[in-house]
């Protein structure tokens, strides 16, 4: 029979003992099972337990002895940071001075005259195993990195606090580092990991002689299970200090969520709400700290059911189609040009839900693609229905995401709905927002420019709102540009806007596009635009966004005006 290797390490014991007859019968005891070592006083032994601090196992002491005691030697050995991992058992003949020796650490004690020699056998092999297994079980428990829980052991014990303290207020904090990554990167992982210890032994220090808990959960994530405290900007703001600290060159910012304890919820549930509210301040300038609360929950628990309904939604034709017109302004009366798709969601418990709600919340999740499918399908067919029934072609703009222009099948899409209704591509005009061309310019100009190829014409959405440099804007592939409505908005306050409302018809005219101005809402912010040279105008003062029925009287009216204007 194979049978793999048993290495078995031979322990290396220290006997301190004065009385030489004393080291020889405890000698011969152990020696067919260990290695031993001997030290004739406390003095002596201080020295060979530095020397073989890693390899000892085990020191048998004698409290009464020249030089040095026992006593003595018990106390430096338990006070020093490397040495106190080593059991000690004491060796007397006093009875009195087993109690002592016990509180001052001593794992266990032999009494003198060494006539039991099993029993001494038994009580070394016994204390050395149980200080091996618990240094084993210090390694597992703690993130070598930061000597802080690990995770695993972190959320056992703070279930255990839960579990036996329920009446325990107890907090979940969670703790991050706004783009740990680019730390790292920038200075090196050598930096990075000093970083972690640092706040590592920050939260240490601030849970000193505190029941509170913690660990770093990955990466660059911490957790403190503590008692409720009321102010965490205190707590965030020393972290932050010790890192300000650590360096003057690397700015280190920290982001914190909070979930107070509530006695009822389990840490697990806790720390992911706590999470969340971390979450919701990344990357944000002003907030570094946020408390989970009721408002919070809400959101939460209506975004999830958001997301459930979804599939229902789609299958049941809960999303409808709002159209709301764009006019030419340069016309006068001001002319009918084009319309944008907007959708709604007809819930059936929870009313009409606005696109601001549900929008964001799917792009987050990659799920905005079925929602916008179903836009283009309706509005391509729209447009058909339209031309059958009135003989003109009103051109309609759908939105598109970010996360759809990089959908490799975006073009047969695309090229499919303008096929079915047998459309011209220009009819279907496609708005994609500012942000988008910022994040990953460059294959989304190649994208852009391929549908442009094909025919489609590209309308850049909320203008202004974005980063894009005066730069990027120049070789960027686009049809129209929409102003943000911000601009419009706050052409009343201030006038600084109206210099930059013309600023942006100035950069469209060296573009050589039109300007949509969408969100006009009065007679006097129309007037304005027109006489600013603008072309189009999308807002209230026209029309809100209509249903398709409603809409068509829109048309209607455009068309009887035409027919006016003829004859
Ligand atoms: P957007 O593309 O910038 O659409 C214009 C928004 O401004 C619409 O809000 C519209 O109702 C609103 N609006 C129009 N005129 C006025 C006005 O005079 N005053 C004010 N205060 N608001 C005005 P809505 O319909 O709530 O849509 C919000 C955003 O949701 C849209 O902004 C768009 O980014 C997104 N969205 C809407 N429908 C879709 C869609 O089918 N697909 C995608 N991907 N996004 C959509
Ligand atoms: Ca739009
Ligand atoms: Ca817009």
């Amino acid at each position: 029979m194979i049978q793999s290797k048993k290495l078995q390490r031979r322990r290396q014991v220290l006997v301190v003992e004065d009385q030489e007859l004393n080291r020889d019968i405890l000698g011969m005891i152990l020696e067919d099972d260990y290695d031993v070592l001997f030290a004739e006083n406390g003095a002596i032994a201080m020295e060979m337990i530095q020397a073989n601090v890693q390899t000892l196992s085990i020191v048998l002491l004698d409290l009464m002895m020249p030089v040095m005691d026992g006593f003595e030697v018990l106390r430096r050995v338990k006070e020093d940071e490397e040495m106190r991992r080593i059991p000690i058992i004491v060796l007397t003949a006093e009875k009195s001075a087993e109690l002592q020796a016990l509180q001052m650490g001593a794992a266990d004690f032999i009494t003198k005259p060494y006539d039991m020699h099993e029993v001494i056998l038994a009580r070394v092999a016994r204390i050395i195993e149980l200080s091996e297994g618990r240094q084993l079980i210090r390694a597992a428990e703690r993130d070598p990195l930061t000597n802080l829980y690990n995770r695993g052991f972190f959320l056992e014990y703070a279930d255990q606090i839960h579990r036996y303290h329920p009446q325990w207020r107890m907090d979940a904090i969670v703790i991050n580092i706004e783009r740990f990554h680019s730390v790292n990167e920038l200075n090196g992982r050598a930096f990075g990991n000093s970083v972690l210890r640092t706040l590592g032994s920050a939260i240490r220090d601030y849970l000193a002689g505190t029941d509170g808990i913690a660990c770093r959960m990955e990466a660059d994530l911490f957790c403190i299970y503590c008692l409720h405290c009321e102010d965490y900007h205190a707590l965030l703001n020393y972290l932050q200090r010790t890192l300000n600290d650590l360096s003057i060159r690397v700015a280190i910012r920290l982001r914190m969520g909070v979930c107070p304890g509530d006695n009822d919820g389990s840490p697990a549930v806790l720390f992911d709400r706590a999470r969340t509210a971390c979450n919701m301040v990344r990357g944000s300038y002003k907030t570094h700290l946020m408390v989970y609360d009721e408002d919070i929950r809400r959101k939460e628990l209506y975004s999830q059911q958001l997301l459930n309904d979804l599939r229902r939604a789609v299958e049941e034709k809960q999303f409808v189609v709002f159209y709301q017109p764009k006019y030419d302004i340069q016309c006068h009366p001001p002319r009918l040009n084009s319309a944008e798709a907007l959708v709604r969601w007809k819930h059936p418990e929870l009313g009409m839900i606005p696109p601001g709600d549900f929008i964001p919340l799917f792009e987050q999740n990659g799920l905005i693609h079925v929602v916008d499918e179903y836009v283009w399908e309706t509005a391509a067919h729209q447009i058909a229905v339209w031309c059958g029934k009135y003989g003109i072609t009103l051109p309609l703009s759908v939105n598109l995401s970010r996360t759809e222009v990089f959908d490799p099948e975006l073009e047969k899409t695309l090229l499919r709905l303008i096929s079915s209704n047998a459309l011209n591509a220009k009819d279907l005009k496609l708005e994609v927002t500012e942000s988008a061309y910022t994040d990953d310019s460059e294959q989304l100009v190649a994208v852009i420019q391929r549908l442009r190829d094909l025919g489609f014409e590209i309308e850049m959405d909320d203008f202004g709102s974005g980063y894009s440099s005066l730069n990027t804007i120049s070789s960027l592939p686009i049809d129209v540009l929409k102003m943000d409505m911000k601009f419009i908005q706050n052409v009343d306050e201030d006038t600084r806007s109206f210099r930059l409302i013309e600023l942006i018809l100035d950069i469209a005219g060296y573009l050589g596009v039109p300007v949509v101005a969408e969100g006009v809402e009065t007679a006097h912010q129309m007037n304005l635009l027109k006489a600013a040279g603008c072309d189009y105008v999308q807002g209230y003062y026209f029309s809100r966004p209509l249903p398709a029925e409603e809409f068509e009287k829109l048309i209607i009216k455009e068309i009887e005006a035409s027919k006016e204007r003829k004859s």
